[in-house]
């Protein structure tokens, strides 16, 4: 994967730079940013550019645009005056941001050509493109060649769509003349190949979350990597329905039971799977917590004796991986198990400590700072672990011989205290 491109590799001064964020940002019912933890993540890679006199031009989706009455509530300009209150904050005058409420055609060319050295212009959200013939998600040509032919360089940043081909993210990377990774994308790599090349042993993965179809594939490349998997959420009761066990009205998959059996018997020493469950029944909501659980009930939690069990693992591993809750944790009396881990985790004394999924870094975003990684891509992570080609990245320029650094991420690490220093939080 370093045989990519990198930032420091490409000279970024007064070129027009198209910039792929991540900047889907979870929006209040008024319309206004609920956390800007994206935006924070994506700044060193665009300070790093205005830095260096790139003419920027960010791309970014914001949630599913489906019909024409979607745009209203899924407009990227709230996340532009964001971003030039912070980028003032941080370079201690204004920077010019300016919006464009074209995502093509000859005005999106105008605003681009009119663009200065060390300026912004954040797009309108790429996904409005899919009012037509879904034109982004479908990575339409058309969209790709234009966007690509306005720019000198473009650069991947949006690590939590590299495992989709979209227009702003794959097409425009095939055709414009040179792209390259960003800085967050280069530093989640880094950081998740710890996992997959060179883990401290004991090696754990604490497997949850609700759909096991997603994971089957990541489960069983990390069966091959970790000592134990630790299994909660709804994805321990297909577990145990395929080797036998009563789950009552749990969720399970049908169609994973056979795949769920089959992994338990080739890794059946490795697998850690719950030995007491928190029980309720729709009928009456009361709470029983229980060893095994009865026909009529319904299990939305592990109990204590595992979490116990699980607590006994994470304390002597050396590297672990977490995704997805062990419960029903947006209810808090199904959240036990999942925040008594983040707390164990938070706490830990020594251990590489890395998060996956939307869901669990939601779950220790209170403990981030005692976290080593918290990776920015749910489905994204999951997808680099399991080891597939993610097309985000595949389409990235390669880098050969002298031209190639051997990283930038000093650089990510020095602009990330520096941005955090200055902004207000
Ligand atoms: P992540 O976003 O971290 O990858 P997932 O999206 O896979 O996690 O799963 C998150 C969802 O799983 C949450 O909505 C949570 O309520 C649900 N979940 C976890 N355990 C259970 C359970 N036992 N029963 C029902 N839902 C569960
Ligand atoms: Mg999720």
């Amino acid at each position: 994967m370093l045989t990519k491109k990198k930032l420091c590799d490409v000279p970024l001064s007064n070129k027009k730079v198209f910039l792929r964020c991540d900047l889907n940002v979870p929006l209040n019912s008024d319309g206004s940013i609920l956390s800007s933890g994206r935006i924070i993540s994506s700044l060193p890679t665009i300070v790093y550019a205005l830095e260096r006199g790139a003419k920027l031009v960010l791309l970014s989706h914001l949630g599913r645009v489906k019909q024409e009455s979607d745009k209203k509530r899924l407009s990227l300009r709230v996340v532009a005056d964001d971003l030039r209150v912070k980028l003032k904050q941080i370079f201690e005058k204004d920077v010019p941001v300016h919006f464009s409420p074209f995502t093509s055609g000859p005005k999106l060319k105008e605003a681009v050509e009119s663009l200065q050295n060390s300026e912004v212009l954040v797009l309108e959200n790429t996904r409005f493109e899919d009012l037509n013939n879904k034109a982004e998600s479908k990575n339409n040509s058309v969209l790709a060649k234009e966007w690509a032919g306005l720019a000198d360089i473009f650069i991947n940043d949006a690590f939590g769509t590299t495992h989709r081909a979209h227009a702003s993210n794959v097409g425009i990377a095939e055709f414009v003349n040179q792209s390259c990774l960003g800085l967050l994308v280069e530093h989640e790599i880094q950081q998740l190949s710890v996992l997959t090349n060179s883990p401290k042993k004991p090696f754990i993965a604490i497997m949850g979350g609700a759909k096991i179809s997603d994971k089957l594939g990541v489960l069983e490349r990390l069966l091959k990597l970790v000592d134990r998997l630790l299994v909660g959420g709804g994805i321990a009761y297909t577990f145990l329905k395929a080797i036998g066990q009563e789950i009552g009205k749990s969720l399970y998959d049908k169609n994973s039971l056979e795949s769920a059996a089959k992994l338990y018997s080739e890794y059946r020493d490795k697998i850690v799977l719950p030995v007491d469950f928190v029980c309720t029944s729709s009928a009456t909501s009361s709470i029983e917590v229980l060893d095994t659980i009865p026909p009529h009930l319904d299990s939305l939690d592990i109990g204590p004796k595992t979490i116990a069990l699980f607590e006994s693992h994470i304390l002597s591993a050396k590297t672990i991986f977490w995704n997805g809750p062990l419960g029903y944790y947006e209810k808090p009396e199904f959240a036990v198990a999942t925040e008594s881990v983040a707390k164990v985790l938070a706490d830990h004394p020594s251990a590489y400590i890395v998060i996956g999924g939307g869901d669990s870094a939601a779950a220790v975003s209170k403990f981030a700072d005692k976290i080593s990684h918290i990776s920015t891509g749910g489905g994204a992570s999951l997808e680099y672990l399991e080891g597939k080609l993610l097309p985000g990245l595949s389409t990235v320029s390669e880098c050969f011989g002298e031209e190639c650094s051997r990283d930038c991420l000093q650089e990510w690490y020095n602009l990330k205290k520096h941005i955090l220093s200055k902004i207000v939080l």
